[in-house]
């Protein structure tokens, strides 16, 4: 019989969204083929909307949010876990339509969890999170696209938030020269110690683009979209890719054709919550392998749940560093 656990629940009424610290047992567990003691999860952009209630994202109430986490398995029928694994989950909906990282407990589709990668703790995971996984899908994007370090600079922008900081620190450890956008350009230190050649301030991105400018970027990585994926776009080099994995600054995309048919560049979607196992693997393999554990520890902040509470609005707002693990022990 388990014991109860705690957990954030947001809960709706009268059309107005709450969230708060609860006491939950097992009867409050979704289906799932898999129980995981959690040991981390983590703050991300979609969590922060979440919380905060900015956007729909969570479209079941109640619900524990966290769309990310890493534990041990408890309980498993699924064939691929036994009892004392490591695992991860990201995406597949948790924390929007299931139950979430931010709990002590989860219950979830087996065939949703990656083993964890070897090397790799599971508070290294979560240090990574989807922020720093979508990071990796976005520099395997630009990878397979057949780009390499001799070919030019790579832009990343919103830089200092945490799929750009991954981002610069992945490309770096690649050879890549990275040029880092930021609207925090105070965070210049911080940005050359991940591994930054270059620091731009993001007002450079911010007015409308010109269809076509000075070619600048062999690759990018955009956090933001809107007049910054716009702008990015049109200083990009002939035959260039850019990976395109948010909308920090817009969902909206302020375009010509003209990057796309005279100078035969890319747009790259990512999209990390769907993503097959196979490209799961690869990702988190690739993380345990590239990823210099130390550096990641330095773009870490560690947080209870309580704590996670009053982060929504912070992440939204851009103001919060690096990568936040939340661990629901503390
Ligand atoms: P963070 O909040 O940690 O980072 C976002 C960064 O974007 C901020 O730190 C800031 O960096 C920059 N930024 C904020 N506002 C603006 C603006 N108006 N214009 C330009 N840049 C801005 O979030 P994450 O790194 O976790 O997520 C980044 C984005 O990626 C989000 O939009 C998120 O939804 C998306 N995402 C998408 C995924 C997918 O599957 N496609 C998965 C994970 C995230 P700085 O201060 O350095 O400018």
């Amino acid at each position: 019989m388990m014991k109860s656990f705690q957990a954030i629940v947001i809960s709706k009424s009268d059309d107005k969204q709450r969230a708060e610290l609860s006491t939950l047992s097992e009867e409050d567990l979704m289906d799932g083929d898999v129980t995981v003691a959690i040991e981390y999860s983590t703050l991300n952009y979609k969590d922060g909307l979440a919380i905060s209630g900015a956007a729909p994202i969570v479209r079941r109430f109640p619900l524990i949010p966290g769309i990310d986490f890493s534990g041990s398995v408890i309980e498993s029928t699924n064939g691929r876990f036994t009892k004392g694994d490591k695992v991860i989950l990201n995406g597949f909906g948790v924390g929007e339509v299931h139950h979430g990282g931010f709990s002590q407990i989860g219950r979830v589709k087996g065939d949703w969890l990656v083993a964890l990668p070897g090397g790799m703790s599971t508070r290294h995971a979560m240090g990574v999170g989807t922020a720093g996984y979508t990071a990796m899908l976005s520099v395997l994007g630009l990878e397979d696209h057949g780009l390499r370090p001799a070919d030019g600079d790579i832009l990343v922008t919103g830089a200092a938030g945490g799929v750009g900081s991954v981002a610069i620190m992945l490309l770096a450890k690649r050879g890549y020269r990275v040029v880092a956008v930021t609207g925090r350009v105070s965070e210049t230190e911080y940005l050359r110690n991940v591994g930054a050649s270059e620091v731009l301030d993001r007002q450079e991105f911010s007015d409308p683009a010109r269809p076509l400018g000075k070619e600048r970027w062999a690759g990018a990585v955009d956090v933001a979209g809107g007049n910054t994926l716009a702008n990015v776009l049109s200083q990009m080099k002939y035959g260039g890719m850019v990976a395109a994995c948010g909308l920090a600054d817009s969902m909206k995309l302020p375009t010509s054709v003209a990057p796309f048919i005279l100078r035969g560049v890319t747009l790259k979607g990512i999209d990390s919550v769907m993503a097959d196992l196979k490209t799961r693997t690869r990702a988190w393999d690739r993380l345990a392998q590239d990823l210099d554990l130390e550096t990641l520890d330095s773009i870490c902040t560690e947080v209870s749940l309580q704590d996670v509470l009053g982060l929504g609005e912070s992440i939204i707002a851009g103001k919060i560093r690096g990568r936040t693990i939340v661990n629901p022990v503390a």
